[in-house]
């Protein structure tokens, strides 16, 4: 007899292609559960297609409980950090914790996440957080790396041939939050790069000022010296990226491969045009 699988499903475009791979081998049992996404009509948006591709596929679905409160409660606090940080840990962590609490539930002999498949996230972190949780509920996981073996590219063709609704940011209000600076960022002709030393609040509304002046929402701050958590903080509340300056050539290389201008400026000869222009 095989083997009763849950799969954790995140979205339909990721969850087309895994649990007919693994049906070779298990009943699999597909689980959404995704309390992070944000907002609601997305929630919905997302769900729906999955419960059109579990009909067209004949994939067994179920449903987990929408409780965004809960999510936002203990992740708000982490929203301005980047992603692939304790962020998003907690998110992994929380979505696969339920999954094997609904494995032991339903009576499944082992859990695993469709997480995997993408080429955006650590496989290795997904699997250690998904083994700790498994011994924690005494349940088994199935560590994986779907994207190996052309895994996301037949999700990609799959997802196209059945014109999938395929989604542009990872699902929180943060990466949604960043997603649109992003795209901010890549509808102006020209993208600003500042880099110093040390990035402190001032130099973040000196950057601020200098962006208006231009009628440019958001631009990347590259620091040499770790900022603090109150200076990453403020960044996220004035919509600048704040990133480690072994980063900025590649920022520089991304915009640049999109026809755009990139300016390179100092932090300090920002800062100190702007003690000139704006002596109050
Ligand atoms: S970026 Fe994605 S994985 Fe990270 S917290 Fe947001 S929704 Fe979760």
């Amino acid at each position: 007899m095989r083997k009763r699988l849950l799969l954790h499903i995140c979205c339909a475009p990721d969850g087309v292609y895994i649990p007919e791979k693994l049906s070779e081998d298990y009943e699999v049992i597909c689980y959404f559960y995704n309390p992070n996404i944000f907002p609601k009509e997305e929630y919905e948006k997302r769900k729906s297609e999955m419960e059109r591709v579990a009909k067209l596929k004949g994939y067994k679905l179920v449903v987990g409980e929408y409780n965004f409160q809960d999510f936002v409660k203990r992740a708000e606090k982490l929203y301005y950090l980047p992603e692939k940080s304790a962020r998003c840990d907690f998110c992994i962590a929380m979505r696969l914790e339920d999954s094997a609490r609904k494995a032991k539930e339903m009576g499944c002999d082992v859990f695993a996440t469709v997480l995997t498949v993408s080429p955006h996230k650590d496989f290795e972190r997904i699997n250690e957080l998904g083994e700790k949780i498994a011994e924690r509920y005494g349940v088994n996981y199935l560590p994986s790396n779907f994207k190996k073996n052309d895994g996301f590219k037949r999700s990609v063709e799959e997802g196209k041939r059945l014109n999938l609704y395929r989604q542009d940011y990872c699902g929180c209000e943060s990466s949604l939050v960043y997603r649109r600076m992003f795209k901010d960022a890549e509808s102006r002709d020209t993208v600003f790069l500042f880099y110093g030393e040390r990035v402190g609040i001032y130099d973040l509304d000196s950057v601020k000022r200098f962006l208006e002046r231009n009628n440019c929402l958001t631009g990347f701050v590259f620091y040499k010296e770790e900022p603090t958590e109150n200076v990453l903080r403020y960044a996220y509340e004035l919509r600048l990226f704040v990133e480690p300056f072994s980063k900025l050539d590649w920022r520089k290389r991304i915009f640049e491969k999109k026809g755009k201008k990139v300016e390179i400026l100092k932090l300090t000869d920002i800062a100190n045009r702007d003690i000139f222009l704006d002596p109050c």
